[in-house]
């Protein structure tokens, strides 16, 4: 009897140790798969998407040669490419490329959020809001122009501004910054007013009329709006100077409200307006005053940890090309005053990182930041 006991606890305790050696197993697949490998968590609490418009490599490298300063940018260990083309041209336009980020899908130049059919395509921070994350964008250019446009409009056409800006007070975007004042308030189309709007949603709108953004206190309310330009933001030549500090203040604004985490998407705007200027310090001081904003927010997630941060741009701008000079002092020249099709970088850090390894479409970028944040 006794043995008989003895024999069965022995069973028992076998059976539950090859259970618990499968499951091991099983588990470590699993990791394995979702992973790549790497031993880090790998879901997102936020993500940060910062897009330099008109960033190949090129854009890169001039301004990493432009002083001896290390670039921010030049931190990160994880980098990829991917294929900026649009689905009806080799050469994407800004509307495009970010429909493909913001919605994963590649559509026709000049569409934002929609497929080449016409049909809506929720964009990240739509679906994040609706999941209860907190959102923002915070550009260089007006908030109606296509990068911005594509996470929260639907409109076959990028240009149709008023028609543009009409769809942001429903988008409910939780902290903004951008030009544009315009489109909202003195109308070609209608005699609407989007600021009432936006404050009957909830909003304290302000702007660059009221005070610069420079001495500007992000106030202790639920959504904020500031406009920075009645139309396009000035270059940073000219004395534009806010996106890092914006890009702070939306860290600051964003984390500190968030029950379930927060997208965050930030934009470079005027890079691709050097390039389209064919003016090389256009085009650096630019990149210069982007990779201010990436330095902040890497800052931002390393101390934060749960923060994943990606980094690309939409397109080559002006095909510029390094031909020759010295660090501080270089020799450039455009091959067109359009966009190029070349590859582009994509860098990344923080949970979830590892996915952005490797070379894929640019829509890969929105399907990646899916699964690791809203699937
Ligand atoms: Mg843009
Ligand atoms: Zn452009």
């Amino acid at each position: 009897m006794r043995l008989y006991r003895i024999f069965l606890l022995l069973i028992f305790f076998s059976s539950c140790y090859t259970t618990t050696q499968l499951a091991t197993t099983s588990a470590v697949v699993d990791i394995t798969r979702a992973d790549a490998g790497n031993a880090k968590k790998a879901r997102p609490r936020n993500v940060v998407l910062m897009i330099g418009d008109g960033m190949g490599l090129n854009q890169v490298s001039a301004a990493m040669y432009s002083t001896s300063e290390p670039l921010a940018l030049e931190r990160f260990q994880t980098i990829g490419i991917h294929k900026s083309h649009s689905a009806d041209d080799l050469i994407t336009d800004s509307a495009a490329g970010a429909t493909a980020f913001a919605c994963g899908v590649k559509t026709n130049n000049s569409y934002l959020g929609l497929d080449p059919q016409g049909k809506k395509h929720p964009s990240l921070l739509r679906q994040a809001a609706s999941k209860g994350y907190k959102t923002g964008l915070v550009v260089s250019s007006t908030i109606v122009h296509a990068t911005p446009a594509a996470f929260f409009a639907y409109n076959t056409n990028r240009n149709a501004y008023d028609s543009i800006a009409a769809d942001l007070p429903g988008a409910k975007v939780d902290f903004i910054v951008g030009g544009g004042k315009k489109y909202f308030d003195r109308r070609k189309d209608d005699t609407l007013n989007l600021i009432t709007q936006l404050r009957e949603q909830g909003y304290l709108v302000t702007d660059y009329f009221e005070q610069d953004y420079a001495s500007w206190t992000v106030p202790d309310v639920p959504r904020v709006a500031f406009f920075t330009a009645d139309g396009d933001p000035l270059p940073v030549v000219n004395g534009r100077d806010y996106l890092p500090k914006a890009s702070v203040d939306a860290l600051n604004f964003l984390s500190r409200r968030e029950r379930k985490g927060f997208f965050l998407m930030i934009e470079g705007s005027q890079i691709d307006w050097g390039g389209h200027a064919n003016d090389a310090g256009y085009v650096i001081t630019e990149m210069r005053d982007f990779d201010r904003a990436v330095r902040a927010v890497l800052d931002f997630a390393e101390r934060d940890g749960n923060t994943l941060v990606v980094i690309t741009g939409d397109h080559d701008a002006g095909g510029l090309t390094i031909t020759g000079g010295k660090q501080g002092d270089l020799e450039c020249k455009f091959s067109t005053g359009k966009h190029t099709g070349g590859c582009i970088p994509v860098y990344a850090y923080g949970p979830g990182s590892d996915a952005f390894a490797g070379f894929y479409d640019n829509t890969q970028i929105y399907h990646k930041l899916k699964k690791l944040m809203l699937d």
